[in-house]
């Protein structure tokens, strides 16, 4: 049996992949390549490249691959763009979701790891955020993991769907195979190592007047390798029977914007120019996870929990990967 991993080609993806690999999982990928990169991807990994919300190809992948379970990654995931097109938000990450749960619902695959976001939380009332906060989205990425949530809430009740949704805070760093590689990118981590590398001039810092100590925005930053670490545990506790779960995903430490680019100049011994610019619409102040639910449930801790260690590991791969993922390889 197989496991059939959406937006494997993407970031997390796949670091997923090459860690369900080194477990001896038999996984199979789906990616509409928009964002991800046929390159992130091992070969001899079984790859089919079309829209999740394709009902006959997943039918199809079910009966190719007799699948056991979804990880699903595939979503664009960029709160600025989300909120200037939401509807590319709503139809791609909700709609086009729904129609994949639709198929694994009738191909008979009952277990569902979901990538969802701290971004359904909003502006948090407390920190850290534990799951049983409010959800209350501050843009459209955020609400179209919330449908998601939503539906598969009922499809539990319903069909019998067991799935854990695990809420990401900010992903972050690289294995030494796969890295960020994001066209535009808009992620602060490589655009910090963009300007390093001199890349970009500077780097954009949004906001200065926030209620933090720096006035920068606070985000907790986890690495990728252990949230994908965090999807086999999913798995596995799937596997074992257990129920449906909300889990937050991060270091329980919050670091500024300013702390981030400070980080980055000690790590890559180079000058980073920064400019300020205004606050980025949909950008709330301070995102920290409680994730303590994760540690009791699945015995998950960051094994890569300090920001140098985790710039470290991404400008170790941008040094590796100027360019980025190779550009010509399609399909
Ligand atoms: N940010 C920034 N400059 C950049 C990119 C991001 O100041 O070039 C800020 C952004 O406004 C947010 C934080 O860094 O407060 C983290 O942003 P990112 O896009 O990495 O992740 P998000 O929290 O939006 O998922």
């Amino acid at each position: 049996m197989s496991i059939l991993v959406t937006g494997g080609a993407g970031y997390i993806g796949s670091v997923t992949v090459e860690l369900l690999l080194e477990r001896g999982e038999r996984v199979v990928v789906l990616d509409s390549l928009v964002r991800g990169h046929r390159a992130a991807l091992p070969d001899g990994v079984p790859f089919y490249q079309g829209e999740v919300g394709d009902r006959d190809l997943i039918l199809r992948i079910a009966r190719e691959h007799d699948l056991e379970a979804c990880i699903h990654f595939a979503a664009l995931a960029y709160v600025g763009e989300s909120v200037t097109e939401p509807i590319r938000y709503f139809v791609n990450n909700a709609a086009q979701g729904m129609l994949l749960l639709e198929a694994l619902i009738e191909a008979g695959v009952r277990r569902f790891v979901f990538s969802s976001t701290c971004a359904v939380y909003g502006e948090p009332e407390r920190i850290p955020i534990p799951e049983e906060h409010p959800r209350r989205p501050a843009n459209s990425y955020g609400w179209s993991k919330y449908f998601m949530e939503r539906a598969l809430e009922d499809c539990d009740a319903a069909y019998g769907l067991k799935f854990v949704s695990l809420r990401y805070f900010n992903a972050a760093g690289a294995t030494e195979r796969c890295g960020e590689d994001h066209e535009p990118e808009t992620h602060l981590i490589p655009n910090v190592l963009a300007a390093a590398l001199g890349r970009i001039p500077y780097v954009p810092v949004f906001g200065n007047d926030y209620p933090t100590p720096d006035g920068t925005a606070v985000r907790d930053y986890i690495h990728v390798r252990d949230l994908a670490d965090a999807h086999l545990r999913a798995l596995t506790w799937l596997r074992q029977g257990g129920g449906s779960l909300f889990l937050n995903l991060g270091s329980g430490k919050g670091y500024s914007v300013l702390e981030v680019i400070r980080t980055a100049r000690e790590v890559t011994g180079r000058e980073i120019p920064m400019r300020w610019e205004p606050r980025r619409p949909g950008d709330p102040a301070r995102l920290v996870a409680d994730a303590r639910r994760a540690e009791r449930l699945l015995g998950w801790t960051p094994a890569f929990p300090e920001l140098a260690t985790i710039i470290e590991s991404a400008w170790r791969w941008r040094l590796a990967h100027p360019d980025g993922y190779p550009k010509h390889q399609a399909g």
